[in-house]
């Protein structure tokens, strides 16, 4: 038992640390082509990036290697795998449950992580990146790797949800948390600056937090800062 667990932990902590080195080679590569030079002089911080990254990917795979271990062997957890046991509607509705979810206890953990002592112990390290880069994703100190790699394991016993949707789901938080770092938008500015967009979050928000530290503190919603007055609205350089 304890071998097999071992086994799924280190697999997870493989996978983690794949998808990580994949979707911020990607993205880096193409911002190479789309925005020659974009980089320069940063070749130090993003050694650094990938290095935290790398720890942070490795905390990541303990909690979801040992809840991989449980729904194989024992059966744990929510997640299921037959199309129709729960009705249609709910599959594209459960996808948005988890990311609203992961969305608040992204802001209100990050919101305590700017607080002095917190900050200083854990969070700097994530804004030692001055400004981000696309390797900056997962640039987090061992305690704020923590405090992210708990959250979709434990949703995972508490809400039901299809396999391929959780699949989706963690493509999206992958896709997400390279694009906001890469430091330039992605999205077309007829999606960033329409009523949709509005509560979306991509790079042109978030990069304003990396700017000014005490603003726009969500992760795929700008839902609660807006509801806490923290939203700021987007980054100098991509305001209409
Ligand atoms: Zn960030
Ligand atoms: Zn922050």
């Amino acid at each position: 038992m304890g071998f097999a667990i071992a086994f799924s932990i280190l697999a997870m902590i493989g996978i983690v640390a794949a998808r990580y080195l994949a979707a911020s080679g990607i993205f880096a590569w193409l911002t190479a082509k789309v925005r020659p030079g974009f980089y320069t002089g940063l070749d130090m911080q993003m050694r650094r990036e990938i290095g935290w990254s790398l720890a942070a990917a490795t905390i990541y795979g303990v909690p979801a290697g040992v809840v991989a271990w449980g729904w194989d062997t024992l059966g744990w957890t929510l997640i299921y795998s037959e199309w129709n046991a729960y009705p249609l509607w709910y599959l594209p509705l459960s996808v948005l449950v988890y990311l609203f979810a992961h969305d608040t206890w992204f802001y209100w953990t990050h919101r305590w992580m700017h607080r002095p002592r917190a900050f200083r112990l854990a969070h700097a390290v994530h804004h030692a990146s001055r400004p981000p880069t696309a390797w900056a994703a997962m640039s987090f100190h061992p305690v704020e790797a923590i405090i992210g790699a708990v959250i979709i394991p434990l949703l995972v016993f508490i809400i039901p949800i299809h396999v391929a949707m959780l699949a989706a789901v963690l493509t999206v938080m992958t896709v997400m948390g390279v694009t906001n770092h890469m430091g330039w938008e992605i999205f077309p500015r007829r999606l960033v600056h329409s009523r949709l967009g509005n509560w979306l979050i991509t790079a042109s928000h978030h990069q304003l937090h990396h700017e000014r530290y005490s603003c726009n503190y969500g992760l795929y919603f700008r839902f609660w800062d807006r509801l806490c007055r923290t939203d700021k609205g987007l980054a100098d350089a991509y305001r209409p």
